[in-house]
């Protein structure tokens, strides 16, 4: 047996309605705040990550899926959507156009990392982002997309929000970082050592315990912002306050990746331990510069479809069960069955959901696998209905029954 590779799964016909369902709610918010959806190979040029993304993040120096293909160029499967909104932004000449652009997608993303429960190798992100804008009220509306859409999936999440300056009052901040991180140098774990020299802002982002423990006392990013940064952070939270969001403000997010600017934010479920955070996000002014457009400002956040079917069921969180067919044609025999596989032909075509037996199954049989597919109706056809030009129509929610004469079927089960 070929087994599926280590860190992905399949979604089964019995599970994919609740992808569907978040998937569709993700659709419906979006549309809501005015975002159409872009769509961005599964694949592109390895520099774009590196550079867009940030050679010293964990994603880029460890977890990226990147191979040489058959013409030796260097491609990467998408860790994250997006570097390829940004690349698609810039080389279909978006930015010509009414700015800002707002658009979202759902793609399927791919980190080579230890798969545990909500970590996997190939997952799934519903993302946002927003091109043109600068003030802080485009971030207020970016958090509260994400914010409508948790709360439509019945979650209960927090809000943390925080602001990592521009690379002006970073270069400052950085500097206290390294002050503060050289005496407990020997104290950090090999991949902080190589952050301390690289991009000390990165030290924060550790999951080790031991560097955790050191960050704890670090200095804190919001005392070194800029006017303009601190301003914007203001304003920020004056628009949070203005659409009656929660937040807290947590002064150690500092986000997995290097293209952030001034707002990042997560929000978090105490529903599944350290894999807790569904949604993450924030600015990314220098992005499109980095990879070869003119500075725009940008923002937007990702989060992870998987992530959030688990805090949904662990929290209890309502999920619409999957619909049967609203009717099954059961027919006894040879020209009973003929009948009951043309009206199914019939019904469908009216746009009402049918099936009918493939197995050669009796009718008893076939009432219980009507029964266990969720139908609602079962309409049997047996040599008396067949010779009356009728069926017997049983509502399977209460065991009533009548007859409808074949011609009536579409009709009837479109009122129902
Ligand atoms: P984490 O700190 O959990 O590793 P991250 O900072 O790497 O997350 P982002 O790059 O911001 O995450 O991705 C956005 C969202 O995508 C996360 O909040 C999470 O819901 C989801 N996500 C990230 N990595 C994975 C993964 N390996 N498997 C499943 N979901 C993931
Ligand atoms: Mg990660």
């Amino acid at each position: 047996m070929i087994s599926i590779p280590k860190g992905t799964k399949d979604v089964l016909p019995a599970d994919s309605y609740k992808w569907q369902y978040v998937e569709n709610a993700a659709r419906e918010v979006a549309a809501l705040y005015g975002l159409k959806e872009l769509r961005t190979p599964t694949f592109e040029h390895t520099e774009l990550f590196s550079r867009g993304v940030g050679d010293t993040t964990d994603i880029v120096t460890k977890e990226m899926y990147t191979f040489r293909d058959k013409g030796d160029r260097s491609i990467t499967l998408k860790p994250e959507g997006t570097a390829g909104a940004a690349r698609a932004y810039i080389e279909n000449g978006l930015a010509g156009g009414a700015q800002p652009v707002k658009m979202y997608y759902i793609t399927p993303a791919f980190r080579y990392e230890r798969p545990q429960a909500g970590r996997l190798r190939e997952f799934h992100q519903f993302g946002v982002e927003v091109f043109g804008a600068k003030g802080a009220d485009a971030d207020a509306e970016v958090i509260a997309l994400a914010d409508a859409l948790l709360k439509k999936l019945g979650l209960h999440v927090k809000l943390h929000v925080n602001s990592i300056g521009c690379p002006k009052c970073r270069a400052e901040y950085n500097r206290a970082l390294k002050e503060y991180f050289a005496p407990r140098l020997g104290e950090l774990c090999a991949d902080c050592r190589s952050r301390y020299e690289k991009n000390p802002l990165r030290l924060l982002d550790c999951k080790e315990e031991g560097c955790r423990k050191i960050n704890r006392d670090a200095p804190v990013i919001l005392d070194y912002l800029c006017p303009e940064c601190k301003a914007h952070f203001e304003a920020l939270k004056g628009y949070l306050d203005l659409a009656g969001i929660e937040y807290s403000v947590d002064p150690r997010i500092v986000r997995g990746l290097d293209y952030y600017t001034r707002t990042v934010f997560e929000f978090v479920s105490d529903d599944i331990g350290a894999q807790g955070t569904v949604c993450g996000g924030g600015r990314y002014d220098g992005l499109i510069e980095e990879i070869g457009g003119a500075p725009t400002p940008a923002v937007g956040f990702a989060a992870g479809l998987e992530r959030l079917l688990i805090v949904m069921e662990a929290s209890g969180a309502p999920l619409p069960p999957p619909k049967g067919p609203k009717v099954y044609l059961a027919g006894l025999d040879g020209e009973c069955r003929k009948k009951a596989f043309v009206l199914a032909q019939e019904l469908r075509a009216a746009g009402i959901s049918a099936e009918t037996d493939h197995m050669e199954r009796s009718v008893k049989a076939q009432f219980k696998y009507a029964d266990k597919i969720g139908a609602e109706y079962v309409a049997v056809i047996g040599g008396n209905e067949l010779a009356a030009g009728e069926m017997n129509v049983k509502r399977m929610a209460d065991s009533t029954s009548e007859k409808v004469p074949f011609a009536k079927a579409a009709e009837y089960f479109s009122a129902k």
